[in-house]
């Protein structure tokens, strides 16, 4: 490591973000015995680490802690001699190999080959209460806690296609489900906005903003007000035991996007189910290149593809 450009080090592989793609990026590359180096980035073992118990993921018949999952993820990169660093990257260079990445830790790395695994944030209202209720009944993921909430009541806030997609994957669990959107009609595609709307179990609060959720032992409710500022506008209470956040995902690509291409949203874009960039020797994993999935099994297997072009690359290009 240096702080110096010119005497930087050229490392065969660095790896970007710690999550599930991230770590089997690592497992991988470690494997093939390229000492890869993992910057675990703002948010040690990803997004995955916010939730509370993980049940979809294969291998375990009981499901298993989220962190506990990523925890040992990061021991079986370890395992195979990756080098787990805690800095966060804040400039790149790729516009020509070896490439060149500074950090927050004032170094600067050069490497063969870079595996883009910083992931996607979801977006949050802002409201304290999602933060003090992180985990005791806020999810920004309907797939991942939804089963929690068998018979119970929750909410969902948005009013697109993955509100609408969570909104009816909850319905097949909870006994029932708001929808709370903010404007007079649903932006989802009128194929998801009919199974909506169809669904006896989903109530569809329209015009109705969310200011704060209440509970002594985790979520008990919600305050919300529908028609905010106009002449009938309306404050009241919903009594709900989970709210999920569907308001959209911020893919985690700011970075990379004067170098790899990006869609409208920013994903990264890459070469059919490849995780190739088209930047020779960089690839993207997991949901920084993921608008469909974004479960920890496809950020996971996408992250092996990565690790296995990463030893291709460097065997061809040696
Ligand atoms: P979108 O950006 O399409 O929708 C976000 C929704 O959240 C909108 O209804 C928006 O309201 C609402 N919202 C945003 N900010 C706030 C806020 N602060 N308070 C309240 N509501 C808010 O995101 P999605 O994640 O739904 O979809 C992303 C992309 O992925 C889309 O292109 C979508 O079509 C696609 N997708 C496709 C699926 C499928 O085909 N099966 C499934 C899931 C996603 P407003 O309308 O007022 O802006």
């Amino acid at each position: 490591m240096t702080t110096n450009t010119e005497n930087a080090k050229i490392e065969q592989c660095i790896i970007l973000g710690s999550g599930p793609a991230g770590y089997t990026a690592a497992i991988y590359t470690g494997r093939a015995g390229l000492q890869p180096i993992i910057y675990e980035g703002l948010q040690p073992g990803g997004q995955l680490t916010i939730t509370t118990e993980v049940e979809n993921f294969p291998g375990f018949a009981d499901g298993i802690d989220a962190n506990e999952l990523m925890d040992s993820m990061r021991k079986q990169a370890e395992r195979f001699g990756a080098d787990i660093r805690t800095a966060t990257a804040t400039k790149v260079d790729l516009s020509q190999s070896p490439y060149t990445l500074w950090f927050d830790d004032d170094t600067v790395v050069k490497c063969r080959t870079l595996v883009i695994a910083t992931g996607a944030s979801a977006k949050y209202l802002g409201l304290s209460d999602e933060k003090k209720y992180q985990g005791q009944g806020v999810s920004a993921c309907a797939t991942c806690d939804g089963f929690f909430y068998r018979k119970k009541v929750v909410a969902v806030v948005g009013g697109g296609d993955t509100a609408c997609e969570e909104a009816t994957y909850l319905a097949g669990l909870a006994s029932k489900v708001y929808l709370i959107v903010r404007k007079p009609y649903l932006r989802a595609s009128k194929a998801m906005q009919d199974r909506v709307l169809n669904n006896p179990k989903i109530e569809v609060l329209f015009e109705t903003n969310t200011l704060g959720l209440f509970g002594e032992d985790g979520v008990e409710g919600a305050h919300v007000v529908y028609r905010k500022g106009e002449a009938d506008e309306r404050t009241y209470d919903i009594n709900i035991d989970g709210f999920f956040l569907a308001i959209g995902h911020k893919p985690n690509s700011d970075l990379f996007k004067p170098w790899v291409k990006t869609d409208e949203t920013g994903y990264i874009m890459t070469e059919g189910d490849s995780p190739r960039t088209g930047i020779p020797g960089v690839f993207a994993a997991g949901d920084v290149a993921d608008p469909h999935y974004r479960q920890a099994i496809t950020a996971a297997a996408s992250g092996c593809k990565a690790g296995i072009e990463v030893d291709r690359y460097l065997k061809e290009n040696d």
